[in-house]
């Protein structure tokens, strides 16, 4: 149920009201929209008699909420959330542009990526060091050594760092060296691993279920929510269809649907989504054209011989070429590009 109540509330009665909720069995969120309070309060509310609660002082509104995720829906907060990662305030009308290897290789590759994509203005590096595999056999990331190159190379340019957490027992390790905790398409629904990064300080990017409708997805959202961390950015990475020619169908549906359901960023994933790098661009500026909020892209300096992911990873040069395009198309649509690019903004090397 949403409780809203009246304008100019006192706080004191706002937090009895809310202890009152909570006394009750039900947990209880709060946001502030509009100068107005809005208690989510989530839970067997069985007990509960709503028009009694209804009249109780300062009550303006008792209203439920008809869609299963609830922390996560408009109806609990009407505001867009903006989250702040490294420079960049995803959400905002600034878009997030992050960008480098599928896998931490080594130091000079990572390096050389690093100062590639700051070069082009993306602000967060991606890279992983825990890489879900689907053959045992592949590579599968250098672990915690990848996560020190991968920092490193990041503060050597000036990003942040977004890398994937597989393992609910690893969640402090890769948030001590990452900025922003990315749980995987294959990971989408491990629901303990989501409880762990509910319980982080770390925003976590939540990629989108292999098959996983729009709802379920918003409902992984809501378990991080509902843990305690509301700093969750959705990204859309394709998802399984009959199609077979690109790797994925990256289904750009889900911005606009995103958007009206929720007020969560959402980014788009243009390399998993097609996994051939000459549609990356072609996708990714289609992506920003339909309101996504940011993109992450798969960049490596020699994609022929990349341990992961080559056949969709751009060179540098293209994802350069793709920066300069979403110079125009942003402004066409009231957003920016978050940063210059890190040579015009003279970043000390
Ligand atoms: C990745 O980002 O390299 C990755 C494995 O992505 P996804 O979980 O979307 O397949
Ligand atoms: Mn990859």
């Amino acid at each position: 149920m949403l409780v809203l109540l009246k304008r100019g509330t006192s706080e004191p009665v706002a937090s009895d009201i809310a202890s009152r909720l909570r006394m009750s069995g039900l947990a209880v969120y709060r946001t502030d929209h509009d100068g107005q309070v809005r208690l989510g309060a989530v839970g067997d509310g069985a007990s509960v008699d709503w028009d009694t609660v209804r009249r109780w002082p300062g009550v303006e509104e008792v209203r439920k909420i008809a869609v299963p995720f609830k922390l996560a829906s408009r109806t609990f907060q009407p505001h867009d959330t903006v989250i702040s990662v490294g420079r960049c305030a995803i959400g905002s009308a600034q878009l997030a542009l992050m960008a480098g290897p599928c896998s931490v290789e080594g130091e000079e590759q990572v390096f050389t990526i690093a100062e590639a994509v700051a070069r082009a203005g993306a602000t967060v590096m991606r890279g992983g060091a825990y890489k879900p595999r689907t053959s045992p056999y592949s590579f599968q990331g250098l672990g915690e050594e990848g996560l020190k190159l991968l920092r490193r190379a990041a503060d050597a340019h000036g990003l942040a760092v977004v890398s994937e957490v597989m393992d609910s027992q690893l969640v402090p390790l890769v948030a001590r060296y990452a900025d922003n905790l990315q749980v995987g398409a294959r990971n989408m629904q491990n629901f303990s691993l989501l409880r762990e990064v509910g319980r982080a300080t770390k925003p976590v990017l939540l990629k989108r279920g292999l098959a996983a409708t729009i709802e379920e997805w918003l409902m992984s959202a809501e378990h991080v929510i509902s843990h305690g961390n509301a700093q969750v950015i959705l990204c859309e990475r394709g998802i399984r269809t009959f199609e077979t020619y690109t790797r994925n169908t990256l289904d750009l549906n889900a911005i606009p649907v995103v958007k009206e359901l929720s007020h969560l960023p959402v980014i788009v994933d243009p390399s998993h989504g097609t996994g051939i790098r000459d549609m990356v661009a072609p996708m990714a500026r289609a992506a920003i054209a339909a309101g996504a909020d940011g993109l992450i892209i798969e960049v490596h300096n020699d994609p022929d011989h990349a341990l992961s992911d080559g056949a969709q990873s751009m060179f540098p040069a293209q994802f350069d070429r793709l920066m300069a395009e979403l110079r125009i198309i942003a402004p066409a649509i009231g957003r920016s590009i978050c940063l210059e690019p890190v040579a015009r903004r003279g970043w000390a090397r």
